[in-house]
């Protein structure tokens, strides 16, 4: 009897990989009532996903933990293609370029999925009590339809099993064998996961209700299942055998991005953290259904070694050390749906699995749990209507359709058998590198207009605002802090806080109409009484979590010096009677002498009227939502 219990949850996250901790992370911040399960026995600590996008990172950067990727990882500005000359001896054939410095601040970066699991987590118990429930593994699910309706119902009823220490069905230790996790090849914030949690001896059986449910338990979801949603689109399934190891090599390009495609075969070559390379290397290509009956045994760290000695001839290669290996099996599918009845959602491989070769599947997986995440927690803490929710599938389906489009397109490249009139020459890839590159770095993700967009008419921009564009990031731009000057990228200034920001750009303010039109600007938002309640004072609080769920920030565009903090009205840079006043709130576009990217051309790449300025409000995901002059 001890072993069955009930409990009632606002939100349960099935996994805990990329997908499930990026949506965890919302709850952490607004304080919503949530649990996260996973049935592995810990974190990932090596190998799996190791590709970040420059997009990833500035998410990070609003998260508050770029600095530690960036810290650890590897920066790739270039591939290298390398493939064999007519004397058949391989040569270097391009070096392109694959960092866009005016676009962002980050460029793509390589650390393992284990680092990325390691900031998130860390992040979630910064702001809360969260933390993720491991061998805890989901097994039945019930949903009443008829609750739907309901968003105080709890119409979802998961039954989890918390495993036992004798239960065989703990994904074990994390890492299979020959992947063994020690004290050396783990950095010591990490060795605490690893030391054994105390279980319960006996597995443990608990009914959790829920009002919204998660699925972002990979590929193989365990949640579409019992959804029964079908899966489409796979075509076939390449096999690969994928390796960490620090290389002995005489290859020069061994520690930059690349793609070597000599007579024997195709590989990748992704430099790493901690002098690790990772190789990929096709092993097989099985047309769709016949992967199941691959013999996966036969391949081990010594096939994988020989089958790069053999493709980088006469360049050398070895390695002693290895600290993750494994045989990884993608075919392209896609989930006929990400959501029932906007109750259930499902995020990440859940939705989509492509090949690894491009490293957007940790990406696409973080940014479909980050945008789903603030959704929710807003709707169950009555800030947004549930019927916002519709917004996930809207945005984030077509672009897993994207997805898939661009694998199609790119894959080949890297396959041994290539479809036919398929080549791999550079100018071929830097075709599909520039025709995709846009989606693939993540500047656009082309969100439609909806409750949360509101878009111009036409679709043309906003001749204010030309490149304010509603449903696509804000472009990152470093401004000065009225107060002190100290230079501030706008993606760590729009903090992952929680809030919908109004940006206030406010022009040149020492211009005397635009004077009067922020003073305008400032009686509507200070309004408090009747029907004209400002949108400051319209939204509730969270009680006792989350307090101002709209926040004001205002930019202007008058030379730093020319303009005091309080020039400003008091309502953009508030007193709090403890706290003194609001000096992070107040930014100028101007440049800064200490700081080479604080070059005062905000409101040029944001296409903005330095006099008259704009009102751009920010979605808590660092999207636009509305622009109006
Ligand atoms: P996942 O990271 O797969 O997380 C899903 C989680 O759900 C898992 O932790 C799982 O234990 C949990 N779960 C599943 N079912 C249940 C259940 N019933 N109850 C409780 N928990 C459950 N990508 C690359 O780009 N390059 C690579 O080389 C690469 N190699 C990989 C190797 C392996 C072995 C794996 C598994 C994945 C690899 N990937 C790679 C893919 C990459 O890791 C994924 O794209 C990314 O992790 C997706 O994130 P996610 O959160 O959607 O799913």
């Amino acid at each position: 009897e001890d072993n069955f219990t009930q409990s009632e949850t606002d939100v349960l996250i099935i996994g805990a990989g990329p997908a499930g901790l990026m949506a965890a992370y919302w709850m952490a911040r607004y304080g919503v009532n949530a649990r996260i399960i996973d049935k592995r026995d810990t974190k990932v600590f090596q190998g799996h996903a190791d590709g970040l996008r420059a997009r990833t990172l500035e998410l990070f950067d609003s998260m508050g933990f770029q600095h530690r990727v960036i810290q650890e990882g590897t920066i790739s500005t270039v591939v290298n293609i390398w493939v064999p000359s007519t004397q058949g001896e391989l040569v270097r054939q391009a070096s392109i370029n694959i960092s866009r410095t005016d676009e962002s601040p980050f460029y793509n970066t390589c650390l393992t999925q284990g680092r990325i699991e390691r900031f998130i987590i860390d992040s979630i118990r910064e702001h809360s009590d969260l933390d993720v429930e491991y061998s805890v593994i989901a097994e039945t699910l019930d949903y009443d339809e008829e609750l739907s309706n309901d968003p105080n119902s709890y119409p979802i009823t998961v039954q989890v099993q918390a495993l036992g220490e004798d239960d065989t069905k703990v994904e074990a230790r994390c890492e299979a064998a020959g992947n063994e996790v020690t004290r050396d090849n783990l950095l010591p914030d990490d060795w605490a996961d690893i030391v054994p949690r105390k279980k319960s001896r006996k597995t443990q059986v608990e009914t959790i209700k829920a009002k919204y449910l998660i699925g972002c338990d990979g590929a193989h979801s365990w949640t579409r299942k019992q959804l029964k949603i079908p899966v489409e689109g796979s075509t076939t399934d390449h096999v690969w055998g994928v390796i960490d190891v620090v290389p002995l090599s005489d290859f020069p390009d061994v520690r930059r991005l690349s793609v070597v495609n000599s007579a024997t075969g195709t590989i990748l070559v992704v430099p790493r953290e901690r002098s690790l390379v990772r190789f990929y290397v096709p092993v097989q290509t099985c047309e769709a259904g016949a992967a199941d009956r691959f013999d996966r045994s036969k391949i081990t760290p010594d096939l994988i070694r020989a089958r790069v000695q053999a493709i980088f001839a006469p360049f050398t290669f070895d390695f002693k050390e290895c600290s993750w290996w494994t045989v990884y099996q993608v075919g392209q599918r896609i989930s006929a749906q990400s959501t029932k009845d906007n109750r259930i959602f499902l995020a990440g491989d859940a939705v989509h699995t492509h090949s690894p070769k491009m490293g957007l599947g940790m990406n696409m997986s973080l940014q479909d749990g980050f945008n789903v995440g603030w959704k929710i927690a807003l709707a169950v803490a009555g800030i947004l209507k549930p019927e916002v929710l519709e917004t996930y599938a809207l945005e984030r389906h077509p672009l897993a359709e994207m997805l898939l489009e661009f694998d199609r397109n790119w894959s080949p490249m890297f396959n041994d058998r290539k479809p036919e009139g398929v080549d791999t020459k550079a100018s071929d890839m830097a075709l599909i590198a520039e025709r995709f590159e846009d989606f693939a770095d993540g500047w656009k993700v082309f969100y439609p207009p909806s409750s949360l967009v509101r878009k111009a008419e036409d679709n043309v921009e906003f001749a204010f605002a030309r490149h304010m564009i509603p449903g696509e990031r804000v472009r990152p731009v470093k401004l000065r802090n009225q107060a002190d000057g100290t230079p501030l990228w706008t993606t760590r200034l729009l903090e992952s806080d929680g809030r919908f920001r109004i940006l206030v750009l406010a022009g040149d303010i020492r211009n005397p109409m635009q004077r009067q039109r922020i003073e305008t600007l400032n009686r509507a938002l200070a309004e408090q009484t009747g029907s004209s309640i400002s949108p400051l004072g319209r939204y509730m609080e969270i009680p006792g979590q989350f307090k101002n769920p709209v926040d004001v920030l205002t930019v202007h565009a008058s030379p730093w010096k020319e303009v005091e903090f309080f020039d400003f009205p008091e309502i953009l840079r508030p007193f709090d009677p403890v706290k003194g006043w609001a000096y992070d709130m107040i930014w100028c576009d101007d440049a800064c002498i200490s700081d080479r990217y604080c070059d005062g051309k905000a409101y040029e790449k944001w296409g903005v009227d330095q006099v008259l300025g704009a009102l751009v409000v920010v979605r808590p995901d660092q999207y636009i939502g509305w622009v109006a002059d």
